[in-house]
C-alpha cells in the first residue's frame, strides 16, 4: 500500500485510464488476480482461516479423498490405461491433489499410470504445490494452460478455478446492449457502460433494461480444449464450483477480503474478484467437441452419494471428541444446503464411448 492508500495496481489502472479510457470488466479481473508484479493470486496464498477465504478441500481432507475414489473409478472407466494424465485446473496448496492421489492409489496400476501436471499461473502457489507433492510418488509437472499438456488419456479436476477466471459483463441500455467498464470518477475508480453497442449478451430481447449478463469467452475456451482432448483421448473430469445451472442474467461480480464481501473496485489486486460460474455454458462447450456431460448435480448429494457419511463415521472411530466435532462440522461444511452443499455445483464429463459415470444416475440436477 503506497503512502495516499492506495494499493500499487490502483494507482496504475488510474493511469492506465486517465490515458487510455475506461477498461472491460473482463481486463479488470484479469489484472486484479494476475497481474505479474501486483496480481492478487501473484503473491500470496489466500486460503485458510488466516486466509481470504476457505475452498472445500481445504476444509476437511474427506473432500478429495472422495474426489480420489472417483478418479478410481474413472480410471477403470477411461479402460485402465498403461499411461495417463492425472489434470488439475488451478491447485491452490496443492491439497485436493495430495488427497486424491492417497485415496486413489487403492485402485491397482492408477499409481503407476499417473503422471500429474497442474495448470498453474502463481508462482508462489506453485512453490507451495511442490512442497505439498514432494514425496507423493508420481511425476509433476507444471502448465501454464491446458494446451501444453501431452496428447494421452487423462482425468481432469477443477475445484474453484473457472471462477477466478474473467469474465465480461454487458448491461441492457435505452436502445441496445452495451459493455460494462470500469472507468474514473474525479480520482476514484468507478463501474460505467461503455458507449459503443455490443453484441446481444442473449436471446431474450425482451428483458427490461438495466439488465446485466455476463459471458466468458476465456472459460468457453478453456471448456473447448477439455472437449476436444475428449474428442481425441479417453478421458474424464469434474468441474466443482459455485454457480447456476442454467444460464441468465444477472450481476454475481463479488469480491472478498478476510472471509467477508468487499465492494469490487476495493483495493485491486489484495482482494479476491470472482464471479458465478455458468454451467449450462461450460457444458455447450465441452459438448461441442462430441463428448458427454452429466449433471451440475449439487456438491451436498454429490458427496453424500460418494460416501460422505461413512468415512466420516470412519475418521471419527479414531478421533478425539473435539476432533469428532471438527469431522462434523467439516461435513456441515461441505454439503450442508446453506453452506457450499447447493450453491456449490458439480459436472462432469467423459469421453463419448464411456458410460454414465458414478453417481449421476442416481442424482437429479
Ligand atoms: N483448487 C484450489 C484453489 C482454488 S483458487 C482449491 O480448491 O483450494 C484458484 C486457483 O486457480 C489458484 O491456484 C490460482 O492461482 C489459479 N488460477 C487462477 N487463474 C488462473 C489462470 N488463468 N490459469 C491458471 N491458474 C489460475
Amino acid at each position: 500500500m503506497s503512502a495516499d492508500g492506495q494499493t500499487p495496481l490502483e494507482a496504475e489502472l488510474k493511469a492506465q485510464i486517465a490515458q487510455d479510457g475506461p477498461i472491460s470488466i473482463a481486463h479488470y479481473v484479469a489484472q486484479v488476480l494476475g497481474h505479474p508484479k501486483h496480481g492478487y493470486y501473484m503473491s500470496r496464498d489466500p486460503f485458510g482461516g488466516r486466509g481470504d477465504f476457505i475452498t472445500a478441500p481445504e476444509v476437511s481432507q474427506i473432500f478429495g479423498e472422495l474426489i480420489g475414489v472417483w478418479c478410481a473409478a474413472g480410471y477403470q472407466m477411461i479402460g485402465a490405461p498403461e499411461r495417463f494424465a492425472l489434470v488439475e485446473l488451478g491447485p491452490g496448496r496443492g491439497t485436493l491433489m495430495s488427497d486424491v492421489l492417497r485415496a486413489a492409489k487403492v485402485m491397482p496400476g492408477f499409481l503407476a499410470a499417473a503422471e500429474v501436471h497442474l495448470v498453474e499461473t502463481s508462482p508462489l502457489l506453485t512453490q507451495n504445490q511442490k512442497i505439498k507433492l514432494n514425496g507423493a510418488g508420481v511425476p509433476v509437472n507444471w502448465h501454464p494452460t491446458l494446451e501444453s499438456i501431452p496428447e494421452m488419456p487423462f482425468i481432469v479436476l477443477a475445484n474453484e478455478f473457472f471462477d477466478a477466471l474473467p469474465i465480461r459483463q454487458l448491461q441492457k441500455g435505452a436502445a441496445g446492449w452495451h459493455e460494462r467498464v470500469v472507468g474514473l470518477d474525479e480520482d476514484a475508480l468507478t463501474f460505467g457502460l461503455a458507449q459503443s453497442e455490443a453484441p446481444p449478451a442473449f436471446a431474450d430481447q425482451g428483458a427490461p433494461e438495466g439488465t446485466i449478463a455476463e459471458i466468458s469467452p476465456i472459460r468457453d475456451q478453456v471448456a473447448q480444449t477439455l472437449g476436444a482432448r475428449l474428442a481425441a483421448h479417453r478421458g474424464c473430469g469434474l468441474i466443482i464450483d459455485y454457480g447456476h445451472t442454467r444460464s441468465a442474467p444477472g450481476d454475481t461480480l463479488q469480491a472478498m477480503s478476510k472471509h467477508g464481501y468487499v465492494d469490487v473496485l476495493h483495493r485491486p489486486g489484495h482482494c479476491d474478484v470472482t464471479s458465478h460460474v455458468d454451467f449450462q455454458s461450460l457444458a455447450r462447450n465441452i459438448e461441442a467437441g462430441g463428448a458427454k456431460t452429466y449433471g451440475p448435480v449439487p456438491q451436498g448429494p454429490f458427496l453424500h452419494a460418494m460416501g460422505l457419511e461413512v468415512r466420516a463415521e470412519k475418521l471419527k472411530e479414531k478421533a478425539m471428541s473435539r476432533q469428532k466435532r471438527l469431522i462434523d462440522s467439516a461435513v456441515e461444511r461441505l454439503a450442508g444446503r446453506d453452506q457450499m452443499g447447493e450453491l456449490f455445483k458439480v459436472l462432469a464429463f467423459t469421453h463419448p464411448d464411456c458410460p454414465m459415470p458414478a453417481p449421476f444416475e442416481g442424482l437429479s440436477p
